[in-house]
């Protein structure tokens, strides 16, 4: 493996995109970077956790189409060459693949690989979205992409995690085999504007409670932790490794921990006013702990995170 970063041929002049999961929190995020910096963006999504607001925000613009489609069934896309097809379908709030669970196996495996074969034909490159949940309950603490992970395989989250991991060793095997330039991000807890108000997960919860005036609700006695993420700053590194030949696991995430109760703490300080908390039962399986190592990043792409938690609470409080 060379120890400097090499920079891919990939991404040269205005690119073509596919981008499936486009009407989703992330997708729609990496949609605007993209026609921002002047490519051709093709969307695709089903809208099984996404929202068609996603998607109208740029039904206008010259360089974007958008194609409504399960990718699990395959990519319906015969237009020009793709220089990219970057895989982001994919239910990823706990409440939304465990109503989904079938459909959330199969768009890690069966939507893996259709996204491959669609960048071996089309010669481009393919860029896949997984996850710290590979780590499942990690016993290793802050998680390098080197540790292998605990995860239950039978579990309710299983059918997330092992698709991601499933998703993971299917594009190696595509890489190695097919000679398909890949890349693989595991992104850690991720939040900002364009998550759906009942998306489930922590912050959305907290900002919407917060934001009725309704108590905020903690999973077991909230000593569990978590590190939050600015959408931004996975946009930033996205874009970053997409400019790199690294083809092994990346983790995107800010490695500033947080319990939930001291997360509670940040938004109290912000609203400067006292929350009232409800405490509900922990969700079977949730990890009790999660903070990356992104040392993998730091060198590969020169990145670290820019914005600290209460920056991007304020950001996301506002923007909602
Ligand atoms: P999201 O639910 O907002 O977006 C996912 C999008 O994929 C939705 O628009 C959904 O309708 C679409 N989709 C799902 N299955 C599909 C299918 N079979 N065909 C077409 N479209 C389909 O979730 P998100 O937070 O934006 O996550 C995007 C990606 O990033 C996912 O792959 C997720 O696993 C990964 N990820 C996100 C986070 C995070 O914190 N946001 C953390 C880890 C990994
Ligand atoms: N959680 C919580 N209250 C909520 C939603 C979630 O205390 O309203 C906890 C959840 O139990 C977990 C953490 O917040 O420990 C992060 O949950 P989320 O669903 O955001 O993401 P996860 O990392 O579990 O996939």
């Amino acid at each position: 493996m060379p120890e400097t970063p090499v920079p891919s041929t990939a991404t040269s002049g205005p690119l073509r995109i596919l981008i499936t999961g486009s009407a989703g929190f992330v997708g729609s995020h990496l949609v605007e970077r993209f026609l921002n910096e002047g490519h051709t963006v093709i969307g695709v999504d089903n809208y099984i956790s996404g929202q068609v607001s996603n998607t109208d925000l740029f039904s206008d613009h010259p360089r974007f189409t958008f194609i409504e489609a399960d990718v699990s069934h395959g990519i319906p896309y015969t237009g020009e060459k793709l220089d990219w097809v970057m895989h982001f379908a994919s239910p990823a709030s706990p409440p939304h693949y465990q109503q989904f669970p079938v459909e959330t196996l199969m768009v890690g495996a069966q939507g893996t690989q259709n996204g491959l074969e669609l960048a071996h034909a089309h010669g481009a490159g393919f860029f896949l979205a997984s996850t710290s949940e590979v780590y499942g309950d990690p016993l290793v603490h802050p998680q390098p992409e080197t540790y292998w992970g605990n995860v239950n395989p039978i579990g309710v989250r299983s059918c997330y995690d092992e698709a991601k991991r499933y998703a993971e060793a299917i594009t190696m095997a595509y890489h190695r085999s097919r000679g398909v330039n890949t890349r693989i991000i595991r992104i850690f807890n991720t939040y900002g504007p364009r998550m759906r108000p009942d998306d489930g997960r922590v912050i959305t919860n907290f900002v919407h409670q917060a934001l009725r005036g309704e108590p905020l609700t903690v999973y077991g006695n909230g000593s569990q932790t978590r590190s939050f993420q600015y959408i931004d700053d996975l946009v930033e590194g996205i874009s970053r490794l997409m400019m790199v030949e690294y083809h092994e696991p990346v983790n995107l995430g800010n490695p500033d921990e947080f319990t939930m109760l001291e997360l509670i703490q940040v938004f109290k300080e912000i609203l400067a006013k006292d929350l009232q908390i409800r405490f509900e039962s922990l969700p079977l399986d949730d990890p009790k702990q999660r903070k990356p190592n992104i040392d993998t990043a730091k060198a590969w792409l020169k990145w670290d995170p820019e914005i600290s938690l209460s920056e991007g609470i304020r950001k996301a409080l506002v923007l909602g």
